[in-house]
């Protein structure tokens, strides 16, 4: 093995390797460092764009927690406004439902105060021609007492009477005629005592009904009788209907054929305590009027 000589040449020749070794040392030590340098700066931005990720985050929370309380409040004023418009809508029934009630539905007639002669029912509805004594002769009744007396008269044929309608609504002109008609069959006598004059007939209201018992051969002639007038004696307040004009009655003649609708409630109290209709003040009477056809 042989060395190389130390003369000049190989010795400059090292140093230069020497000082470039030094020189490349140096620079990977620089680099080195100032990728450091670059790195620190990395992770500086990496938390800073953690921190601003987090207080994003945070006070996106915070807004969609304010924004569900904002809802959760709209929603609850929601709820109090609908429950206002339903209790305002609850009201307007009410008013809508005592409007539509005919005030003169319960009222009180005699020879001093009486109907005037251009009245007529805000509704009327034509009797199941089934339920009248003559088919082919229309009658009609206030719309709401349909239901209730279709009711009445297939309750009592299940008991045994069968009820026919002679008459129900009737105008202040045909009040006039049949009275007429009356006074010409019977003679004004008779006629004067089971026929009102016109004008405080209730069957100008249309919630008036007079009934025949099919086992009588003349209409009302001893309708009192009758299996029909027992049974409607019994059971006519459970369908909203009371006698009008009882046995001994001081303000007209008596009528046990005539039924008059005065609602379930009112008709049950006169059932109840043995009271008539015309014998209770008209205040006590307008009570029963916003429940006559409940
Ligand atoms: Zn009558």
């Amino acid at each position: 093995m042989t060395f190389p000589e130390f003369n000049t040449k190989n010795i400059l020749i090292i140093f230069g390797l020497l000082i470039a070794i030094v020189l490349s040392v140096g620079y990977s030590i620089y680099n080195f460092w100032d990728l450091e340098k670059f790195n620190m700066y990395l992770i500086d931005q990496l938390v800073r764009i953690q921190s601003i990720t987090s207080s994003t985050t945070a006070s996106l929370v915070n807004e969609k927690k304010v924004l569900g309380q904002s809802l959760q409040t709209e929603q609850s004023k929601n709820m109090v406004f609908e429950g206002q418009i339903n209790q305002i809508s609850s009201t307007v029934d009410e008013l809508n439902k005592l409007r539509q009630l005919d005030p003169e539905l319960l009222k009180k007639y005699s020879k001093v105060y009486f109907l005037n002669e251009n009245y007529v029912p805000i509704e009327l509805s034509l009797i199941d021609p089934s339920y009248l004594f003559q088919r082919s002769k229309p009658e009609f009744v206030q719309t709401h007492v349909r239901p209730f007396l279709h009711n009445m008269i297939e309750a009592a044929k299940q008991d045994g009477p069968i009820l026919k309608v002679v008459s129900a609504y009737r105008s202040f002109y045909d009040q006039q005629s049949v009275k007429a008609g009356y006074k010409f069959t019977y003679g004004v006598g008779t006629a004067n005592s089971f026929s009102a004059d016109q004008g405080y007939s209730e069957h100008q209201l249309g919630t008036a009904v007079d009934f025949m018992a099919t086992d009588l051969k003349v209409a009302f002639v001893n309708f009192d009788k009758s299996p029909s007038y027992k049974w409607l004696n019994d059971n006519a307040y459970k369908f909203g209907f009371a006698l009008s004009y009882p046995k001994g009655n001081s303000y007209y003649k008596f009528e046990p054929w005539h039924w008059r609708f005065v609602g379930v409630r009112l008709a049950a109290r006169l059932h109840d305590n043995q009271e008539h209709f015309y014998d209770l003040t008209q205040r006590e009477i307008d009570n029963y009027l916003p429940v006559i056809f409940d």
